[in-house]
């Protein structure tokens, strides 16, 4: 079973994201800074504690 983007479908490496209206999805990396832009996402207070490789908090 491969996974998929939740919003276009595309198998990407995904990234999670909380979406403000579908709550935790995986999304590809196009999708992701799509969310951000359009300020989609629920970004966590934390700022990035949890960041790994791609941040829109510390814009690694
Ligand atoms: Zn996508």
């Amino acid at each position: 079973m491969v996974m998929g983007c939740d919003i276009c479908g595309e198998e990407d490496s995904l990234l999670e994201a909380n979406h403000r209206k579908m709550g935790k999805v995986m999304v590809c990396r196009k999708c992701w800074s799509e969310l951000y832009r359009k300020n989609k996402m629920v970004t966590g207070s934390g700022g990035c504690s949890t960041c790994s490789s791609f941040c829109g908090s510390c814009g690694f």
